[in-house]
């Protein structure tokens, strides 16, 4: 059976959910293999934690000539191991850096890109949810090596044991690659919570907060969810940009969605309507969020919300 490659998402060694997903979704077109692009000291962590999810193998490309550096290299190093491992496809959580090395990739190996799937089937047709959420677009790659971009949440990793046998793979980046440098990178500040697109669970707030968010965290907190926010809510300076889901924030596709005083505008819907169960807390029962609702409370969510918060931490 022909590989799959799926590059691992981690920071430090420490492996993010996306990549038992992607895991997941190449099991079903070939035999998957991960790829680690790091140091040496975090690659045997990240062997143990993808040996769970169907890996079996695991490509350590050290990353002493590709730190410090923005994308291009690890297009080249990726192209280098596609170009000795031949697999049937290549996938790759979606996010801007690895949208831009996927690019970069396809033009390397004069392939067929699709970025940004929600989904995979068994043929290798994605789907993709485009035009903000509006239409929903299956597509196959048809030249070279499929290179395809999945979401965060677009399938439940399935645990299989796989071999995990450690492969290192060396790599040589030419200096045509080394063009633009890492000048500083700060961290984010962390708070606790989930990354918004990556989480299980995501409890937002809107204008309807009124500006104080406490229920709204109060909720996530209790449930280990991420917050997000409405552009009204952005815009009226209540929570950061980053916090934004919609048409032109993020778009997220948790397992749980808890919109709560927000009207449901379409550019809020594009950024959240695939999330596989939504709640809407309205007191406005005519809310357009309620035609897009699985579950719908007509209340105040300063009220609604303490009460759910105190039941779920009781239960
Ligand atoms: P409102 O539409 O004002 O709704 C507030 C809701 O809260 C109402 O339904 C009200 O009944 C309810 N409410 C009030 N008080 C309470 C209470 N105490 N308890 C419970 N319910 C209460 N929007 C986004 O969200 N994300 C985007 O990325 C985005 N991109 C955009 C891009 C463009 C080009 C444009 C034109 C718009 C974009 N918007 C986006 C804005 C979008 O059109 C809406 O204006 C916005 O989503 C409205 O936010 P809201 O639902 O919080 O506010």
């Amino acid at each position: 059976m022909a590989e799959v490659l799926v590059l691992i998402d981690h920071v430090a060694g420490q492996v993010k959910k996306p990549t038992y997903e992607l895991l997941t979704l190449a099991a079903k077109l070939g035999e998957p293999s991960a790829v680690f692009i790091g140091g040496a000291d975090g690659a045997a962590g990240a062997a143990e934690a993808v040996k769970g999810y169907g890996a079996e193998k695991v490509y350590v490309i050290d990353d002493a000539q590709i730190k410090g550096y923005l994308v291009a290299p690890k297009a080249e190093a990726l192209a280098q191991l596609a170009a000795s491992a031949s697999p049937a496809a290549i996938l790759l959580p979606s996010s801007a850096e690895n949208k831009e090395v996927a690019a970069r990739l396809a033009i390397k190996l004069d392939s067929g890109l699709i970025t940004d799937a929600v989904d995979l089937d068994e043929s290798g047709v994605a789907t993709q949810s485009v035009f903000a959420g509006n239409y929903t677009v299956k597509g196959k790659v048809t030249k070279g090596t499929p290179i395809i971009t999945v979401k965060p949440n677009s399938a439940a990793p399935v645990e299989k044991a796989g071999a995990a046998a450690v492969t290192p793979f060396e790599v040589t980046i030419s200096d045509a690659a080394k063009t633009a440098q890492i000048v500083a990178s700060q961290p984010r500040k962390a708070s606790g919570r989930p990354e918004l697109t990556e989480a299980a669970i995501v409890v937002s707030g809107g204008r309807g907060t009124g500006g104080d968010f406490s229920a709204v965290e109060g909720l996530a907190d209790a449930l280990g969810a991420a917050v997000g926010a409405s552009r009204a809510a952005v815009d009226s300076g209540w929570m950061p940009h980053t916090f934004q889901v919609g048409q032109t924030g993020k778009t997220v596709s948790p397992q749980l969605y808890v919109a709560n005083g927000i009207s449901g505008a379409i550019q809020h819907r594009a950024g959240m309507q695939t999330s596989k169960t939504i709640v809407a807390v309205n007191k406005d029962e005519e809310a357009p969020i309620f035609e897009l609702v699985d579950f719908g409370v007509v209340g105040d969510l300063h009220t609604v919300l303490p009460a759910v918060t105190e039941a779920v931490k009781a239960a």
